[in-house]
């Protein structure tokens, strides 16, 4: 077990702690309150309990991951930085486990070591690197860091003092998007993702060109993780093929379900393995909202344990999450609704 601690005197802190458990629940973090001067809130990163007297904050984080401070570590201190009037970087001295400047534990620099065309609307890379154990069962995701400017040497994120990772800026700028680990195989040191062909974006015109052996950097794993519920309600576009994948294939044999996919071109559908139970139904993308009205026109069985999880693009993603919340009463545990990207 790893723990960190920090203490921060500002006046009423008492009354800004309500405040501020209220809005990082709203990022669909659970907090426990203890009593009305104690909470603590719990993510796949670890544990941070939070406390205040009328003048004083305290912050405790605790975790089992080896990446777990550092993760935690930066989400505190960019928060209290943007919500905390008048708190800045240098206010916030950590004790516990010390933080050397340095590389941010969950970043790994790793190696294009192949690159294939699986369809006219997707192709995999595949990367190189050491300790990828995590990636199996340490969240679903990770993110990849590309120089902005084409065929600029990189310069990657430190961890400062503060526990803040700080990311480059200006000329050495990174493109930083989410993908999704589709195959891990940590005994050779390889894993491979899978990124969707579209035009105009940095991350996807860099795919269609990389050569083996360019270095690239990734931060993770975090974020999405395997479903145990009995009866599943799934959405997702091809963004969202990789994680709907490994989901279905890890479910349990006699997991239940409706699933809804929906590609551009009826030759961009895959063969998915999943439990028998579980339907697949697929979808032609037509900017017509039809995912978003597949999952909500569905009826939900009564009685069942039910998970509903949506992937994809942005608008669907609110329109889906406005019904999960208000219409549904679905709570934050029974759902997971992401925009996995923003149509410009
Ligand atoms: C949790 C999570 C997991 C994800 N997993 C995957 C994955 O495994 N594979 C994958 O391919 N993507 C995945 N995505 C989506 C991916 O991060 C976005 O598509 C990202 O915007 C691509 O970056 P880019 O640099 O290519 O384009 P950007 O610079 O982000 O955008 C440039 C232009 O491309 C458009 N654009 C972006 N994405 C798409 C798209 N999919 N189709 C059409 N136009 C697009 C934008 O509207 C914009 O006009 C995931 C996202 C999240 C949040």
């Amino acid at each position: 077990m790893f723990q960190s601690s920090l203490s921060l005197s500002f006046p009423d802190a008492d009354q800004h702690l309500e405040a501020q458990v209220r809005h990082i629940e709203q990022h669909e973090l659970q907090a426990e309150k203890h009593n009305d001067n104690s909470f603590s809130i719990r993510s796949e990163y670890g544990l941070l309990r939070l406390s205040a007297t009328k003048d004083q904050m305290s912050l405790v984080v605790e975790t089992d991951r080896d990446d777990g401070l550092d993760i935690m570590r930066d989400f505190v201190a960019d928060y209290l930085v943007e919500h905390m009037p008048g708190i800045k970087l240098s206010d916030l001295v950590w004790s516990g486990n010390k933080i050397v400047v340095g590389t941010p534990a969950n970043f790994r620099t790793m190696k294009v070591v192949k690159r294939v065309i699986l369809n006219e609307g997707m192709l995999r890379l595949t990367l190189a690197g050491n300790d990828l154990d995590l990636f199996e069962d340490g969240g679903l995701h990770f993110r990849l860091l590309l120089p902005k400017k084409p065929n600029k040497k990189p310069v990657w994120p430190i961890r400062l003092t503060s526990g803040k990772v700080q990311f480059p800026e200006g000329q050495d700028e990174l493109h930083n998007r989410v993908y999704t680990a589709r195959y891990i195989r940590s005994d050779q040191g390889e894993m491979d993702f899978d990124l969707v062909r579209h035009k105009g974006g940095v991350a996807a015109d860099w795919a269609e060109s990389v050569s083996e052996g360019t270095t690239v950097g990734i931060m993770g794993p975090g974020g999405g993780s395997y479903i145990n519920n009995n009866w599943l309600l799934m959405g997702g576009d091809e963004t969202a093929l990789p994680a709907i994948s490994r989901i279905l294939e890890r479910c349990s044999p006699d997991t239940k379900g409706q699933v809804y996919l929906s590609t551009r071109k009826q030759n961009y559908q895959i063969d998915l393995q999943k439990p028998d139970g579980v339907e697949i139904s697929w979808l032609q993308s037509n900017g017509d909202n039809e995912l978003s009205s597949a999952i909500i026109d569905t009826v939900l069985p009564d009685d069942e344990d039910i998970y509903v999880w949506f992937g994809g693009e942005q608008n669907d993603a609110r329109k889906i999450r406005k019904i999960l919340k208000f219409k549904w009463k679905l709570k934050s545990t029974r759902f997971y609704c992401a925009a996995y990207w923003q149509k410009i």
